[in-house]
């Protein structure tokens, strides 16, 4: 990893003496070199065929039309999106500036998170503005505010990342790191992203599903999911998608990435055993015939997710991918409703934090229904109890802008 960014500067200073085209020759026979391997490795592959990943998304039939679900997004979008930004806590850096041992999470909004744990920090599908490419950039605009920027955030030990779609995988951020001393994990394929935005490739670790590598005492290990991957509507599935285990003895989290309700969930389970805390993506229920049947893109109902993290197994369940970006038919706030009734249901442990809030997942605290609180919030059931947060909201500053 250190070679790299010695590599950087020694460029840096080559260039200034004009005779970096040398240089830059080797550079290019690196990256081809990464490249062959790269391609070396999609062909031996379990999970690729014929330079594609292999697809297995489930396919519900619509019980509305889907043109009718697709125009009812695009003129109903502003009815969906809050009606103003939403509240966020600002990333104490301050706290995060000093490692933890314990398993420390900061919510940076959609599937956006720093965890910290064994004094490690790990950026996990880092995008801190929006979730599209540039020319779409209203359409995607973010619901909340980052609660940090990239550049006052510790700098992370290793950056990860569960595939290559713009909602998990932001250029800018990786150009911003490409010369920081920070390492990078990906599935299989996506390291030609990351060299293209100027990342070395010695920094670059692809994985296949089951790889592991260690990382401050923690195993890291790929582990399926079923999605789909591409950037340009001429690459899909040219690069791998995966969830990750993280395992040490201050936690075992599971983060889902974007994923269909599948068995590789219990498939993980058998293979890595039971988790402390599942990161778990989540979009609204298909209610009364009405709505949109999300598995048929690679995600998960509120009951899909429920079934998910009861196959992994695991004790505390932390929702992401809802409330940042519009990418649905529903509510921004549905998913949240959806899956606390579910919760309420089965007795599972969620924790609720706002973005950019700290949490100790293992810490017992009550749910922080702070979305409820919002104006414009979804109707919802009036047996569902709101109570307080017993986070130190006090104690922080809570920005609504
Ligand atoms: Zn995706």
């Amino acid at each position: 990893m250190n070679t790299g960014v010695v590599k950087a500067s020694m460029f840096s200073v080559l260039g200034f003496l004009g005779v970096a085209k040398y240089f830059r020759q080797v550079e290019k026979a690196e990256l081809n070199a990464s490249e062959k391997q790269r391609q070396v490795r999609i062909k031996a592959s379990p999970q690729f065929q014929r330079g594609k990943v292999i697809g297995r998304m489930p396919y519900t039939p619509y019980q509305e039309s889907k043109l009718y679900l697709n125009i009812i997004s695009f003129l109903n979008r502003s009815r969906l999106k809050p009606q103003a930004s939403l509240p966020y806590v600002k990333a104490d850096i301050k706290a995060l500036n000093k490692r933890s041992q314990s398993l420390r999470v900061t919510w940076l909004g959609h599937s956006s998170l720093f965890m910290e744990m064994n004094d490690a920090r790990i950026l996990i599908d880092p995008v801190f503005e929006f979730a599209a490419p540039l020319i779409a950039r209203s359409w995607f605009s973010r619901n909340v505010n980052s609660p940090v920027t990239k550049e006052a955030l510790p700098l992370p030990d290793v950056i990860v990342i569960s595939h290559d779609h713009y909602d998990h995988l932001e250029k800018s951020t990786i150009k911003y790191f490409a010369d920081k001393p920070v390492c990078f994990f990906v599935p299989l394929g996506v390291g030609k992203h990351l060299e293209n935005w100027g990342v070395h490739p010695e920094k670059i670790q692809e994985f296949d599903w089951w790889e592991s590598a260690v990382v401050h005492g923690i195993e890291i290990t790929a582990t399926p999911a079923n999605h789909n991957s591409g950037r340009t509507g001429f690459d899909n599935d040219k690069t791998l998608w995966c969830s990750w285990a993280f395992r040490s003895e201050q936690g075992r989290v599971f983060f889902s990435g974007d994923s269909a309700y599948d068995d590789h969930f219990q498939a993980i389970r058998k293979r890595l055993g039971r988790f402390d805390l599942a990161f778990m993506e989540v979009a609204a229920n298909v209610k009364n015939g009405s709505g949109y049947p999300v598995e048929n893109c690679g995600h998960m109902q509120a009951r899909h997710t429920m079934q998910a993290f009861q196959d992994l197994g695991a004790e505390t369940l932390f929702p992401v991918h809802w409330s940042t970006f519009e990418l649905f038919t529903h509510q921004w706030d549905e998913p949240m409703n959806d899956l606390i009734e579910e919760a309420e249901a089965s007795g599972a442990r969620v924790v609720t934090p706002m973005v950019g809030e700290v949490c100790y997942p293992k810490r017992r605290q009550e749910i922080s229904f702070w979305w409820r609180k919002i104006e414009g919030a979804s109707e919802r059931k009036a047996s569902a109890p709101v109570t307080e947060s017993t986070y130190s909201h006090q104690e922080t500053f809570i920005y609504s802008d």
